[in-house]
């Protein structure tokens, strides 16, 4: 072991099981893709103001979460706490608005970093794929893509999760009932910074995980009584289309997030065999945040999936993901004639775009044979002194154990045809 560690609330990924993880990612990715999504990459980190303003000042991502660093030259920077603000700065300033028919429609894939306490399922670092549809308000949109994260959750295999589905209303009929809820916040029994949240942020509160606040929010008015009749229209369309495409979802009139810029459609994607960190992704719209960082106002939506927790879910559900093997050749060669030769029908084979691997180290058979057994080859190449003043390499069948001597230049025609 070395003298350094993972800092807190990191892991490493390792084979195999970060294979898992390029699978999760890869599954998500090609359902978006699918769907007209273009690739965006944006810098790991920001300048702070901009997750400050488009997240929101009271929320605890802001408020506790970020890793915020000055630099040498004064300038005040965090490390990316989630996607959506970098990506809609992103589409600003390279002025994707103006550039063709809206909606401007991308998604990514990175580490996010926030200073949480850490615990199963939560970390400082962490890894989502995210999808945004910028600059179009139309419910077909929410549905489409509340669609793609259930259709990458069936794809991975997942089956015990649920969508959980609300609307938080727009400007005009959300003030209206943060006043209601406030009002009724104010006469519970609740503690202090509680009540401070009730009045920065009343809606929050509801997302409160303690049984003794969630007991006194029973009454508490719903957003659902107060939504004004453009938002309603909106939010019936969404659910109309979602049943249609037979998406399974359960309204959850108390659903918040922990993001300040949300505003109609809100879903979360939570997973029952998780424990308290169940939420497998989530997103919404977020009409206001263009005009909360500077620019038009773009009305957009889009959601941000949990890689990390997806694969705690699928560990949970105990589902296999049909994983290719990295290596389909192994080549195991005995003595210096052996290693020259078959190091270069490994090199053939590759170019050929075949998975090769090669018995490094110098081993003996034995060795060598065992890591043929462990890389998951479906093929072992195996040559001493003997086959190759024969001009041929063996070719074995590492499931059926069969073995055949192949000419050496017939090796790739051979690997191919048996491989199929
Ligand atoms: P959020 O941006 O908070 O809506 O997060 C979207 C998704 O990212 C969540 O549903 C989680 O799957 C994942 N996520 C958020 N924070 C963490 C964390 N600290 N550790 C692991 N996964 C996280």
């Amino acid at each position: 072991m070395s003298t350094f560690q993972a800092p807190k609330g990191t892991y490493d990924l390792i084979p195999p099981r970060s294979a898992v993880f390029l699978a999760v990612r890869d599954t998500i990715a090609t359902q978006v893709r699918n769907a007209g999504y273009g690739y965006v990459e944006t810098p790991g980190f920001e300048d702070v103001n901009l997750f400050a303003r488009g997240v929101g000042e009271s929320t605890d991502i802001v408020t506790k979460e970020m890793y915020t660093l000055t630099t040498k030259g004064g300038d005040q920077l965090a490390l990316r706490p989630e996607g959506t603000a970098s990506v809609l700065r992103a589409a600003l300033q390279a002025n994707l608005h103006k550039q063709g028919n809206l909606p401007v429609k991308l998604w990514y894939s990175g580490s996010y970093y926030r200073y949480e306490r850490a615990q199963a399922g939560r970390y400082r670092h962490f890894s989502q794929v995210g999808a945004e549809a910028i600059g179009a308000e139309d419910p077909a949109l929410d549905a489409e893509l509340i669609i793609l994260a259930d259709q990458a959750y069936r794809a991975l295999g997942l089956r015990q999760y649920r969508i959980l589905l609300n609307s938080l209303g727009d400007k005009e009929c959300r003030p209206v009932y943060r006043e209601a809820l406030q009002t009724f916040l104010r006469g519970l029994d609740l503690d202090e910074e509680t009540l401070r949240r009730a009045e920065i942020n009343p809606l929050r509160v509801l997302d409160d995980k303690r049984a003794d606040v969630q007991k006194q929010l029973v009454d508490a008015p719903l957003l659902r009584d107060y939504l004004c009749d453009a938002c309603k229209a909106y939010h019936e369309q969404v659910r109309e289309l979602i049943t249609a495409a037979g998406v399974v979802f359960e309204d959850d009139p108390k659903l918040v997030r922990g993001l300040d810029y949300y505003t109609r459609t809100t879903f979360e994607f939570v997973h029952d065999g998780l424990g308290s960190q169940s939420a497998v992704g989530g997103g919404g719209r977020y009409d206001g945040l263009s005009e909360m960082i500077g620019g038009p106002a773009l009305p957009s939506v889009g959601w941000a999936l949990g890689v990390d927790r997806t694969v705690l879910a699928l560990e949970a559900e105990g589902v296999e993901l049909d994983l290719p093997a990295a290596t389909s050749v192994f080549a195991v060669a005995l003595g210096e004639e052996a290693r020259r030769i078959l190091f270069g029908k490994v090199t053939e084979l590759r170019r050929a775009g075949i998975a090769a691997d090669f018995s490094f180290g110098g081993k003996g058979l034995k060795g060598s044979m065992k890591d043929a057994n462990r890389s998951g080859a479906r093929l072992a190449l195996v040559a001493g002194e003997r086959d190759l003043a024969e001009g041929v390499v063996q070719l074995k069948d590492m499931e059926s154990g069969e073995q055949r001597a192949v000419a050496l230049d017939g090796v790739l025609d051979a690997v191919r045809e048996l491989l199929g």
